[in-house]
């Protein structure tokens, strides 16, 4: 029988079906200012009615600092702050349009320029500070930012390989720039700016924010985002993480991520939620206490997060009061039922999946915290979404057969373009009618979708195509396996054959007989061709920046293709 985890009928997504059925973007114009003629601009949203309005007292943000030091800031402070850094970025003579990147750990004032930056009209470039000279160079040269906001420690780091490019930015240096000839301190632009100034009024299809994404080759891709996208980034928060004025609000994904700007920031603070903002790094313990330090109410990770809170032990989990919690959401890669089923067991939470890409802004594909959940779907399209399993044709496939996912162009948050690059932005549309994705995907009988892999990814085995997602979510079920990764390594005889990558759960010792445990195990619960061939006992995943397991580079390792771009692969 299927397994489902039932629906609690709670939130506000009251009746999917007829939600859907009904949906009209236009019905959400009277949820912003602009309606009412207040400006056109997601930092107006986001922050400064609040700052003006009923909330202004609210804590907007707890920046949770890796000392262990907590700076809270109300809608109101945050305004007046943002307000100064834009025009204190206009007396610097950045104009609207100019792209300024943010290249900061994550601090309250990462959060302070990027309003700032679009409040002023200009184009927010958030860097992940874990990214390297070279990657960072990279996106200067191809962004051309007017400006880079940064601390002297990523000044010193990048410094040599960004000097020789040929038009410099300027440097904004948070903290102590005596001896930084040439830059300028934020302190200083905050006093040059005005806290009076008011956001810009800005075209819907005007971009706000330009992020990286890694391409599987060649050069990462600046994806820009318009204004409009507030529509769904809010219908995002209010259906997939369904969150409300009142709830505390904890998003893990690094604003360098669109995980971590359009759902950790814009999302909850157009509904005024209070968010969380922690500078440190990954640890169980301490993940869990933010949630009890904080009442932390939704929580949005990422399923490697989740892996590994479940490698730390179950045990771990009494030691807090996670009793604020009321539900978890993930996105940003599959997430196997084996974590789903842990996540009621143990956690006694729902974890709701959620589907989208750095070029589509906002959730697409979601289990939604009031429906059915089916454990290993990523669920059902948003309201206002078409989402399909086409063909090379653009033809829709029957009811359980794979295919490409597309989208239908035209939802509000959808990229506007790939800076400097219309040929690879016109890429996605190459089938008639489609925004084509990259993943492949199955849909049910109840319109959930099911995702297979990156089409880049897709194993063929002895003529058949297997997704590497459902070998892995079968290998982690085995008790001593925390992760894995599947590939296809070239074979004469079979095309392909199935290659497992697996990192051993603590107090596990790599053998032979442990390999032919986890064959049998995994043997009886997949299709015939599935199973892997070969596994190889690893201590690490290779993983870009932002969690993602690079198969592509186990892959390149088997001899199967080329290793591609690796400016975005983890240390
Ligand atoms: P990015 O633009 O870097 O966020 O990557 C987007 C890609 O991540 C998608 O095309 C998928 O391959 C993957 N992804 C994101 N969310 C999910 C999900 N809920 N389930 C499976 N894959 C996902």
């Amino acid at each position: 029988m299927e397994e489902i985890i039932a629906r609690e009928g709670l939130g506000n997504l009251k009746d999917y079906q007829t939600a859907y059925r009904e949906f009209n973007w236009s019905s959400m114009d009277k949820d912003f200012d602009w309606s009412r003629g207040g400006s056109y601009n997601v930092a107006a949203e986001a922050v400064d009615r609040h700052g003006r309005g009923e909330l202004k007292n609210k804590v907007a943000l707890h920046s949770f600092k890796a000392s262990g030091e907590v700076r809270s800031l109300t809608f109101k402070e945050l305004s007046r702050l943002s307000s100064e850094f834009a025009g204190g970025l206009l007396k610097l003579g950045v104009s609207k349009g100019d792209r300024v990147f943010v290249y900061l750990d994550r601090t309250s004032e990462l959060f302070i320029a990027l309003i700032g930056i679009t409040k002023m009209g200009g184009i927010a470039g958030p860097l992940f500070s874990a990214l390297g000279p070279e990657a960072v160079r990279d996106r200067v040269a191809d962004g051309g930012p007017a400006a880079i906001v940064t601390s002297p420690y990523l000044y010193h780091r990048t410094q040599s390989v960004l000097a020789g490019l040929p038009h410099p930015p300027k440097f904004i240096i948070l903290g102590d720039n005596s001896g930084l000839g040439g830059t300028i301190s934020f302190e200083d632009v905050l006093k040059e700016g005005d806290q009076s100034f008011e956001a810009v009024d800005m075209d819907p299809s005007d971009p706000y924010i330009i992020h990286y994404t890694s391409g599987s080759t060649g050069k990462p891709k600046g994806v820009l985002l318009p204004h409009r996208a507030m529509l769904q980034q809010l219908l995002g928060v209010r259906y997939v993480a369904d969150l409300g004025q009142d709830d505390v609000y904890w998003c893990t994904a690094d604003p360098g991520w669109v995980t971590g700007t359009s759902v950790g920031i814009f999302g909850p603070w157009y509904v005024g939620a209070t968010i969380i903002s922690f500078e440190g790094r990954f640890d169980a313990r301490t993940w869990y206490s933010i949630i009890e330090k904080f009442k932390v109410n939704v929580w949005f990770t990422a399923p490697t997060a989740l892996r590994m809170l479940m490698k730390a032990g179950d045990a771990m989990v009494k030691d807090f009061d996670l009793s604020s919690l009321r539900h978890i959401c993930s996105a940003g890669e599959p997430l196997n039922p084996h974590v789903v089923r842990w996540g009621v067991e143990v956690l006694h939470r729902r974890i709701h999946d959620n589907w989208w890409q750095t070029e589509t802004g906002a959730p697409c594909i979601a289990n939604y915290p009031s429906e059915n959940i089916k454990p290993g779907s990523m669920g059902r399209p948003v309201p206002g979404i078409v989402a399909a399993v086409v063909d090379d044709q653009g033809r829709e496939v029957p009811v359980g057969k794979e295919g490409f996912l597309a989208l239908r162009p035209g939802w509000p948050s959808m990229m506007i373009g790939i800076w400097g690059n219309i040929t690879r932005y016109r890429e996605y549309f190459y089938v008639p009618g489609w925004y084509v994705t990259g993943d492949q995907a199955f849909k049910d009988k109840d319109g959930y979708i099911w995702f297979l892999g990156r089409a880049d990814d897709v194993i063929k085995t002895s003529g058949e195509r297997l997704g590497p997602f459902e070998v892995e979510s079968a290998l982690i079920e085995h008790p001593s396996v925390a992760e894995s990764a599947v590939v296809g390594k070239p074979d004469e005889l079979r095309g392909e054959i199935v290659k497992a990558f697996i990192v051993l759960r603590p107090g596990n010792e790599p053998s032979e007989g442990l390999k032919e445990e986890i064959t049998n195990f995994v043997r009886v619960r997949l299709a015939y061709y599935a199973y892997p061939r070969e596994i190889e006992f690893v201590e690490t995943l290779p993983k870009t920046r932002s969690g993602k397991i690079m198969r592509r580079i186990l892959k390149a390792k088997e001899g199967g293709s080329d290793v591609g771009d690796t400016s975005m692969l983890d240390d």
